[in-house]
């Protein structure tokens, strides 16, 4: 499922990141950093995955032996060493790792396994991986951005087919299910998360999909995504059941104004937090900013959710290759709910927008 990079070469900047933050291994479970370094990813279970990483020495992968054959063998990376049965895989990371007198952990990694690992490696201080591992996760390579890009442009191809499908007489639920049939059928490997949110509903950001059945009048935020070798979508269109009322017309040109806002002020150096305020300013200004409870946006990439997050308080500077959204939201509790998303790379001399479909409310019948 995940590309083939070179991954030896990864964990190679690996190496020397850690001699920089003073850590003398790396280990790697749940969550993307695992696969960013070994293309690998670990399902959630109470086996142990465990990519062991030490600062001068071969990366070995602590797997189940039954899982083993799910590895894509990477040997000028790590060193696969299956774990059977009967066998207590934290001893045996503990046996590989305990010498170190820092260990990173990956904060993914179940609390359980941290526990165990620190009975059994007294003298080590455990510390985050994630200093060292965003550092290198947070610019995307052409590569990376170019498969991004193609997970936008499916979910580009399912917002047109939206346009054209009939909101009205429906439940939630089997609008979510019919979006996640469409990423699918645009490509996607995995289609993760399709939330509706129609009339009232629409005014919970992180809204999923209920049995309400949508009616005539009401707004409809739809927020979806999915996976595409194993990078990740993330787009939200609104669409409304015949002409919307004033109100919403209103509400919905000052959110398309602060999204157009938000995309404008994406450049190289510009500080995460600017695009936050950008967005926010257009919205205070049309008097609903008491409406807009979230931040702008969040990085993108093996995970929906990473950083960097465009949020007052993050003063980091864009560089080129930063991926992220911008999606800004209003939310009238009770009334309904708008946003409109986009996923965005940093280009050299300002904004790649890996999502183009049409940003205006869709009308549907
Ligand atoms: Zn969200
Ligand atoms: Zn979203
Ligand atoms: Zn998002």
């Amino acid at each position: 499922m995940f590309p083939d990079f070179d991954y030896s070469a990864r964990i190679e900047k690996a190496r020397a990141a850690m001699v920089d933050a003073g850590v003398d291994v790396l280990l790697l479970s749940l969550g993307a950093d695992l696969p960013y370094l070994s293309g690998y990813e670990a399902p959630a279970t109470e086996r142990l995955t465990m990519l062991v990483v030490p600062s001068d020495g071969e990366a070995t992968l602590f797997v189940p032996v039954l899982e083993a054959p799910r590895v894509v063998p990477r040997g000028d990376a790590f060193t696969i060493r299956p774990w059977a049965e009967t066998e207590d895989p934290v001893t045996l990371v503990a046996g590989s790792a305990g010498a170190a007198a820092t260990a990173a952990l990956g904060d993914r990694a179940w609390a359980g396994f941290l526990l165990r690992l620190q009975e059994q490696m007294p003298a080590t201080r455990f510390t985050s991986a994630t200093p060292v591992m965003t550092e290198m996760r947070i610019r995307k390579d052409p590569a990376e951005v170019g498969f991004l890009r193609s997970a936008a442009e499916a979910t580009d191809r399912v917002v047109v087919r939206l346009g054209e499908t009939r909101f009205a007489g429906r439940t939630e639920r089997e609008l979510s299910a019919e979006v996640r049939a469409m990423c699918l059928e645009e490509g996607h490997d995995e289609a993760t998360f399709a939330s509706v949110g129609s009339g009232p509903n629409g005014a919970s950001p992180h809204h999923d999909a209920s049995d309400r059945v949508i009616e005539e009048g009401d707004a409809v935020v739809i927020d979806f995504g999915g996976r595409w070798r194993g990078y990740c979508s993330d787009t939200t269109r609104t669409f409304h059941v015949g002409e919307p009322p004033a109100p919403v017309a209103e509400a919905y040109e000052a959110l398309r104004a602060a999204q157009d806002a938000g995309r404008a002020a994406v450049a190289p150096r510009v500080p995460a937090q600017e695009v936050d305020r950008v967005t926010r300013k257009v919205i205070d200004t049309a008097g609903y900013g008491e409406w807009f409870i979230h931040r702008t946006g969040h990085g993108i990439g093996l995970e929906v959710h990473e950083h960097p997050y465009l949020v007052e308080g993050n003063s980091m500077p864009l560089e080129e290759g930063m991926t992220f959204s911008i999606e800004p939201g209003i939310y009238l509790p009770g009334e309904f709910g708008m946003r409109i998303e986009d996923i965005v790379a940093v280009s050299g001399n300002g904004i790649d927008e890996l999502n183009d479909s049409d940003r205006s409310l869709h009308i549907v019948s």
